[in-house]
């Protein structure tokens, strides 16, 4: 039976621990830390999404400042809602949650936000920076996350094949790119393209799905004792939140697995916290948050 990598558990240790750290701060007369949260729209998942993030700020003490837009708001009225909270020096973190609704431009948006306050680390300075293993730069929450997840567990990267299922800016090529810096891993990254995907997810010793295909990899799909990660979050007909893996075959045949809901998920939202603490903590002369620091 495959060792459950049980993220939420990870996420509320974390959490604890930036509390305690927070708390430390404001002990000493310093202002909490915040994170400016910006939807545009009313996308119920994306309500759902930044509902949990901002809660989770307040379990921890960061201030989340919440800017909520209406769906048709001009591309440059946003643009200046940026540029305000830019300019704040009370604001840390900026969050824009995408997606962003069609007459946006996603990328001018990204690019508007200050490099030192992008949370998501999706400013293409942070991505390059990332690219070329420069140490000051912002890591895309879900690659983080994976990445403390791994860590917590004693998963070692080094030397081993690791299969990327998915390209995308926000998981696949970013955890790419993590995994590729002081030349740890060796990286196949897969995408709608590749001519056989099972070809590729057998010789993983790490496969890491971020797909959004409920069941797009099956038992025969993974090597015996392979260690699964599944970002995917799907909805079935049913209500049924489900990952993109076959999370029960999988389980009798891999060394350890994420659940959906209960691995990633919550990683994620523990790095966006993380990340915020740590521009937080460079603002005031202190050191990046050492979970950061890879
Ligand atoms: P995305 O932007 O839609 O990217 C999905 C990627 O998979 C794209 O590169 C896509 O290629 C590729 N793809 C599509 N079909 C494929 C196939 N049959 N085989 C291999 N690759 C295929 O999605 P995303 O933002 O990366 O998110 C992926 C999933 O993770 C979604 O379910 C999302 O909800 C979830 N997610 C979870 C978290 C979390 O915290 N747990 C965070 C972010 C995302 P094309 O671009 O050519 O279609």
């Amino acid at each position: 039976m495959a060792l459950l990598l049980d993220g939420k558990k990870v996420a509320q240790k974390i959490k604890n621990q930036l509390k305690d750290e927070i708390k430390k701060y404001t002990s000493k007369g310093l202002r909490n830390p915040s994170l400016a949260v910006v939807l545009v729209g009313n996308d119920p998942a994306s309500e759902v999404y930044v509902r949990n993030k901002r809660k989770a700020c307040e379990e921890v003490g960061i201030n989340s400042i919440y800017i909520h837009l209406k769906e048709e708001i001009p591309e440059e009225e946003l643009l200046k809602y940026i540029e305000r909270l830019n300019k704040d020096d009370e604001v840390d973190g900026i969050l824009v949650q995408l997606p962003l609704p069609k007459h946006i431009n996603t990328q001018n948006i990204i690019t508007a936000i200050d490099p030192h306050k992008d949370v998501d680390g999706f400013h293409p300075e942070n991505i390059g920076k990332l690219a070329t293993g420069m140490k000051d730069c912002i890591i895309p929450c879900t690659p983080l996350g994976i990445w403390i997840l791994l860590k917590e567990y004693e998963i070692q990267t080094y030397k081993k094949d690791v299969v990327m299922v998915g390209a995308s800016n926000i998981v696949g090529k970013p955890m790419s790119l993590l995994l590729l810096r002081n030349e740890e891993a060796t990286v196949t990254v897969c995408h709608r393209n590749t001519k056989d995907l099972a070809h590729h997810t057998r010789q993983a010793d790490i496969l890491i799905v971020a797909v959004g295909k409920p069941h797009l990899i099956t038992e025969d799909m993974v090597k015996e004792g392979a260690v699964v990660v599944d970002v995917g979050i799907n909805r079935l007909e049913n209500g049924k939140l489900v990952g993109d893996t076959d999370f029960e075959a999988l389980l009798n045949k891999v060394s350890a697995i994420t659940p959906v809901p209960g691995g990633v998920g919550p990683m994620t939202v523990a790095s966006l916290l993380v990340n915020t603490v740590s521009i937080y903590r460079q603002k005031h002369g202190f050191e990046k948050h050492p979970l950061t620091d890879i």
